[in-house]
């Protein structure tokens, strides 16, 4: 636990499920005051800012679609309005899909650039200019992927999405350090949550999965939470413009083994 975080005010996007919903009960647990996003899914949200009251943490949960300019900046503004400011955003949405590159349409590329990108640029900028205006020097973590390193193929668009975010926020990191504001990037391996739960369920593609991290384990939401609530805190405090992989060493290499 970080004493530090205690009554600080968090947004994390896409938090109804998976990574989002784990590290937004981890705030919670941290005593932060959070808001928690979702796009649909106003029941499975509902659990989450529950576990969080329980718990003795304060939440509340906003629909908003991050690839849409007005509901993000509503998103950052529901924030300041209910619980008086922002220290923390977790730009967690993110989605997937699988093609062919040559038969990717337009839309698609679209459809995963705006929520995975720039959905992530939006939320930087609208948390950037409240911190920037009431000097808060607070933290901004972007949820990438190993992909933002590692090629994939019929995932051109992710994959993209991925490494532009990585340099997004390499460039904001530099351009807002001498502010006291950090911006890092957490780039996870193969987590099990709804987002490859068929993947996973079945036994031959979890294997070839396995075969490709050297811990040999598949990860857990709490691996990424604990990570994004150190970044967020005190502890974290001279680390800014890094990726921090969650992966069991897939980034490096296992075929070498
Ligand atoms: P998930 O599908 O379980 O959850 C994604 C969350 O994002 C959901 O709450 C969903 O409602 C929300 N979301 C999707 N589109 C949205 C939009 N337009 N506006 C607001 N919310 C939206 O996925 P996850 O596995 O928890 O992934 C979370 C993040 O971690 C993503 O950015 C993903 O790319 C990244 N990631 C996941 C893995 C993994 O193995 N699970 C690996 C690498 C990176």
């Amino acid at each position: 636990m970080y004493p530090d975080l205690v009554g600080k005010i968090a947004v994390v996007t896409g938090a109804s499920k998976g990574i989002g919903r784990e590290i937004a009960i981890r705030f919670g647990l941290e005593r932060m005051k959070v808001v928690i996003n979702y796009n649909h899914g106003a029941d499975e949200v509902k659990s989450v800012v529950e576990e969080i009251q329980n718990a003795g943490g304060e939440a509340i949960a906003v629909q908003a679609d991050v690839a849409e300019e007005a509901d993000v900046i509503r998103l950052i503004d529901t924030a300041i309005k209910n619980f008086g400011g922002l220290d923390v955003l977790v730009n967690n949405a993110g989605i997937q899909t699988t093609s062919p590159s040559h038969e990717l349409t337009l839309d698609e590329w679209h459809k995963v650039m705006n929520v995975n990108l720039t959905g992530a640029f939006i939320g930087c900028r609208e948390a950037l200019k409240y911190m920037m205006k009431f000097g808060v020097k607070g933290s901004i973590i972007n949820m990438s992927s190993v992909h933002q390193k590692i090629p994939k193929p019929f995932h051109v668009h992710y994959a993209s999405s991925k490494g532009g975010l990585r340099l997004l926020t390499e460039s904001l990191a530099l351009e807002y350090a001498p502010h006291g504001i950090r911006i890092n990037t957490i780039a996870p391996g193969a987590i099990a949550t709804p987002m490859n739960e068929q993947i996973l369920s079945d036994p031959m593609q979890r294997k070839d999965v396995l075969s490709l991290i050297p811990m040999n384990e598949i990860g857990e939401a709490h691996h990424v939470s604990s990570a994004a609530a150190w970044l967020s805190s005190n502890e974290a405090s001279y680390i800014t413009g890094i990726t921090l992989f969650i992966d069991g060493g897939m980034t490096l290499y296992p075929t070498f083994l």
